[in-house]
């Protein structure tokens, strides 16, 4: 397996689409925390890796007068470590991995990865996330909820680079949460995650908007259309709470894995909306 630094995104998007065309098996690497697993375990075996580490253009967190930019190369640890972040998306990063983990992978990665469990998914769903995915042709706007197909399936194309993710202002101004559940508290992929965002009417505290996603439920994290439904335009009590609880079971469909079984899957997503929702809420 050959291996190539670039040190611009030019460079990286040139190289893979000529060594492409000449037969070979390109992969874009990051931190490498999920690559090289798939690797080891011959789940994918390219003929060149290229390392995108150096291109320093696609780091970094910016605060810009429309929303937020995040570079596809920003460590979970830099996203952990910010101030800018919705909470739901800095709860996601803090619940990743350990330190190691989380000074190595990056955000493009866990998103392009495409793993149903992501911890930074749910959070990039109910942020409305836009994606930008560069090749050689020039750069396309993808919105998250049209970028993952299946599991580790992505609207990626094979000579594309995820190079941003941009969340917008209507997004920052909100209140959000995550909430993730594994078999122990650290180091630990997800059983389910969901998060929560929305916003109130000043005053009367009504929910004027809202959205909702499930990961680890589904072959690709989901929006719960019918959970937001039923909670947009309502002021909240005890009893809507457990009416939307109820619509979450119904929208969901898990599957038993190594990680949990469907019952306890299903059982627990309710639960974990519940608390996400309760902080989103301010309660
Ligand atoms: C011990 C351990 C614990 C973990 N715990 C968690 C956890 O709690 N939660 C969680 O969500 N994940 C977890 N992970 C998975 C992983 O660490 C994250 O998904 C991480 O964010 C991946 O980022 P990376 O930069 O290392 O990706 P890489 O391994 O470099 O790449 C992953 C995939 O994305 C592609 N890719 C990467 N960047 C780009 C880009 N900019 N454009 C196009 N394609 C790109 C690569 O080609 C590859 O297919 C864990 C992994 C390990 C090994």
């Amino acid at each position: 397996m050959d291996y190539f630094f670039a040190e611009t995104l030019d460079h990286a998007l040139q190289t893979a689409r000529s060594k492409t065309a000449q037969g070979k098996t390109v992969k874009f690497i990051a931190g490498g925390t999920d690559l090289t697993v798939q690797i080891e375990d011959k789940l994918v075996s390219p003929g060149l890796l290229i390392d995108l580490t150096e291109i320093d253009e696609l780091r970094g967190i910016k605060k810009e007068k429309m929303g937020l930019r995040i570079g596809a190369l920003t460590t979970i640890a830099e996203l952990a470590a910010s101030s800018d972040l919705p909470a739901c998306l800095l709860q996601g990063a803090r619940s990743i991995g350990s330190p190691q983990i989380r000074n190595l992978g990056t955000i493009g990665g866990n998103i392009c990865t495409a793993s149903p469990c992501g911890d930074t998914l749910t959070p990039i769903l109910a942020l409305l996330g836009i994606l930008t995915l560069n090749s050689p042709e020039g750069e396309r706007k993808v919105p998250s909820e049209d970028f993952f197909l299946g599991p580790r399936k992505t609207a990626l194309r094979e000579d594309e680079i995820l190079t941003e993710i941009w969340i917008d202002n209507q997004a920052l101004e909100g209140n959000s949460a995550f909430r993730k559940i594994g078999k122990r508290n650290g180091q630990v992929i997800s059983q389910v995650n969901t998060a929560v965002w929305l916003k109130k009417e000043p005053g009367s505290g009504r929910i004027s908007d809202v959205r909702v996603s499930v990961g680890s439920v589904a072959p690709t994290p989901l929006r719960l259309r019918k959970v937001e439904q039923a909670l947009c335009g309502k002021i909240v009590d005890k009893k809507l709470i457990e009416q939307a609880e109820g619509l979450v079971e119904m929208e969901i469909s898990p599957i038993s894995d190594v990680r949990a079984g469907r019952d306890y899957r299903s059982t627990v997503t309710r639960y974990l909306f519940r608390d996400a929702l309760e902080e989103s809420l301010g309660a």
